[in-house]
């Protein structure tokens, strides 16, 4: 996969489950760039923060 901003194939993606959320969580290795990735699509950290701390 390649990421978004330098183009490197070098893409890490992790899938985890915050609060009830799948969510998929990329990092690339060359930049550093992170991105959150939901149902939805982009999710900014803040969203995924918010969701972490929705428990039941
Ligand atoms: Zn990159």
């Amino acid at each position: 996969m390649q990421c978004e901003r330098c183009r490197k194939a070098n893409l890490i993606e992790i899938k985890m489950t915050v609060g009830e959320s799948e969510l998929t969580f990329r990092r690339c290795g060359k930049c550093e760039l992170q991105a959150w990735r939901g149902e939805d699509g982009e999710m900014p950290l803040s969203r995924v923060l918010e969701l972490a701390q929705v428990r039941r």
